[in-house]
């Protein structure tokens, strides 16, 4: 996986953050605390993240979702994007990166707008299903284990509305899904995720070499 747009040469890319980044203090002080961590590549690209706040924006975005948390770098991203009475729910499994996420969207002043919901995700999009939350959401983004990205994205399909947004994190795996002769778990998974997207109907379709590979599939009337 990749933190950066590592379809770009390192000077070219150089010169893109230069003049279309406009990360905050908070925001850089986020990255500067999770590259400490030995997992900090997992954290979104700097520019992926203004990309999910914009696109939000666009959508008019309310009621959202985030399938893999992390320190929060997206969920903050998004979260700021949002109206006061926005919402997003949050989904990750560790006390630990999540309390670091907490931090920060307590010091931005929207920890208010965040539902965090730590178990696995699958059963957290289970529940709200169950609640009668179908159709209700706006935007969702699943950036979590490659693979369950068939049942995020099945669930995450059901409880957006129609017009409704769906962002799918690390689709082109710096690359490994176009190399034949990798074979390990994560690869297949996200391979036959993107076969699976190209032949939905239910959405249109778009890949996008954004940092890792962001598809944006959005739910046809
Ligand atoms: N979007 C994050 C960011 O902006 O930095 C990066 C997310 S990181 C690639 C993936 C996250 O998914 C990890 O925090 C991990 O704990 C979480 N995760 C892994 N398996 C999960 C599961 N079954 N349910 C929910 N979260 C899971
Ligand atoms: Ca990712």
């Amino acid at each position: 996986m990749s933190n950066k747009t590592f379809t770009l040469a390192d000077d070219l890319y150089a010169y893109l953050l230069s003049v279309s980044l406009r990360e905050d203090a908070l925001l850089r002080q986020l990255r500067e605390e999770t590259a400490r961590d030995e997992m900090s590549r997992m954290q979104v690209a700097p520019e992926q993240g203004q990309f999910l706040a914009l696109l939000a924006r666009l959508c008019g975005a309310r009621r959202t979702l985030e399938v893999g948390v992390y320190t929060g770098y997206s969920s903050l991203c998004v979260a700021r994007a949002l109206p006061a009475d926005g919402r997003l729910v949050a989904c990750d499994i560790s006390e630990p990166w999540t309390a670091i996420a907490r931090r920060y969207w307590r010091q931005a002043g929207i920890e208010g707008r965040i539902d965090l919901r730590l178990a696995p995700a699958l059963q957290t999009l289970d529940g709200l299903l169950h609640d009668g939350e179908a159709e209700s959401y706006d935007f969702a983004f699943i950036d979590a284990d490659k693979e369950n990205y068939p049942g995020y994205y099945e669930r995450a399909l059901r409880l957006v509305r129609r017009g409704g947004l769906i962002v799918v994190d690390n689709t082109l795996w710096s690359g490994r899904v176009a190399d034949a002769t990798q074979r390990d778990p994560d690869t297949r998974a996200i391979r036959a995720f993107n076969q699976q997207l190209h032949a939905d109907q239910r959405v249109d379709l778009s890949l996008l070499p954004v940092a890792d590979g962001l598809t944006l599939a959005l739910k046809r009337p």
